[in-house]
């Protein structure tokens, strides 16, 4: 059966990006090599919105976000997390564990960031060097008002760190613009390539940080990242294939635009919402995110069930809740190489299966709602 995955990573491959991996290995101490690696530079830049460098590491997600703890924080230096969910939690954990001292801004997982509380925060404790949070919560679907907190922070001494892995190329982010220090990417998202590579990009407000920092690090050091990255190299040997197939995604992602990219995502997104609203569901979380809508389900559904069976009986595959949201939501992703097209498959499984496990939903009425948006928005 052919598997359909809507899941937030990793996500779908394009065609260009499948056949990119298949070709010879190069080694990476050659021009050809830096080409390739000049190339994904500037399309990173682009997708970033930034002039600062983009360093590249092999890694998943959460290798950059510990690289970022490691290069711009010194023990016992005191951040603020602003966290609302799994990867927000994941900020605190990684600062810890390189003797950081956390200040908590804990919101119920599924609520946004009140901007108010942050400037309070930041206006009592002058010490607070970093600010760290999402572009979007992935486990909760939460969208964050990044441009906000880059106002509050501009002009206090405090950099702003933002874990984009999931939004970038799916969410709104102009990386300069908003003034945000310290941008954290990964592969497996919006970024239609496999799991395996990280990004960060950061400003000069932030390198004063890493210039300062005394946390231990080898392989993670932004030092060499950047030196390395002036000659269009990384300091040691990357996930070359990856890289190849990035450079390939990184144009398709140009060709469309990245202001339709955004668009695209932002419409499959309400497509998504539109017909799990129609079905007579709720969305659970404030400010949901173009990347993935989560699914309040109805009690009497086992969430477990509901996923299997959408996998077994039709080979899509959506993400159940973690933690505290275990059992009790579903997250379906339009994040990626999707379309419309897409959206209807996963509403119709959805659908098909909630009938089939007792849930009264009349077939179709989720269909017609997202079939709806698409025809709004093409103007049909
Ligand atoms: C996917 C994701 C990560 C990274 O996870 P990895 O498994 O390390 O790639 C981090 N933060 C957010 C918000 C994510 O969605």
């Amino acid at each position: 059966m052919k598997q359909r995955l809507f899941t937030p990573g990793p996500t779908p491959l394009p065609e260009d990006v499948k056949l990119s991996q298949a070709r010879e290995i190069i080694h990476h101490r050659t021009n050809q090599f830096k080409q390739v690696f000049q190339e994904v530079e500037e399309g990173l830049k682009y997708v970033f919105q930034t002039n600062n460098d983009v360093f590249l590491f092999t890694s998943s997600g959460t290798g950059a976000m510990e690289a970022t703890v490691a290069n711009l924080l010194s023990p016992e230096d005191e951040v603020l997390v602003i966290s609302g969910g799994k990867f927000g939690e994941r900020w605190t954990e990684i600062i810890k564990a390189f003797g950081g001292k956390v200040t908590l801004l804990d919101n119920e997982w599924g609520k946004g960031v009140d901007p108010l509380l942050v400037e309070k925060k930041i206006s009592q404790n002058p010490e607070i060097k970093a600010v760290f949070t999402q572009l979007v919560e992935t486990s909760t679907g939460v969208a964050y008002d990044i441009e906000t907190l880059g106002k509050i922070l501009e002009g206090t001494p405090a950099v702003l760190v933002v874990d984009a892995i999931s939004g970038l190329c799916a969410q709104p982010l102009h990386t300069d613009k908003w003034r945000v220090d310290a941008v954290i990417g990964g592969s497996q998202k919006a970024l239609m390539i496999p799991p395996g590579l990280a990004f960060v990009a950061i400003s000069e407000k932030a390198w004063k940080l890493v210039e300062n920092s005394t946390s231990p690090k080898y392989y993670w050091d932004f030092r060499k990242a950047r030196n390395a990255l002036a000659k269009f190299q990384t300091p040691y040997t990357p996930a070359v294939s990856l890289i190849c197939a990035l450079r390939d995604s990184l144009r398709l992602l140009k060709k469309e635009g990245l202001e339709k990219v955004v668009k695209r995502h932002a419409e499959l997104a309400q497509a998504t919402r539109e017909a799990i609203l129609a079905m007579g569901l709720k969305i659970f979380g404030e400010n949901p995110s173009n990347v993935v809508t989560s699914v309040a389900l109805p009690p009497q559904i086992d969430e477990k069930k509901l996923r299997k069976l959408m996998q077994a009986r039709f080979g899509v595959q959506v993400a159940g809740g973690q933690d505290s949201l275990a059992g009790k939501i579903i997250r379906i992703a339009h994040l990626g190489w999707m379309d419309a097209s897409d959206i209807i498959v996963v509403i119709s499984a959805l659908e098909m299966a909630l009938l089939e496990l007792g849930y009264s939903v009349e077939l179709g009425k989720g269909l017609r709602a997202a079939e709806e948006v698409f025809g709004e928005f093409r103007g049909v």
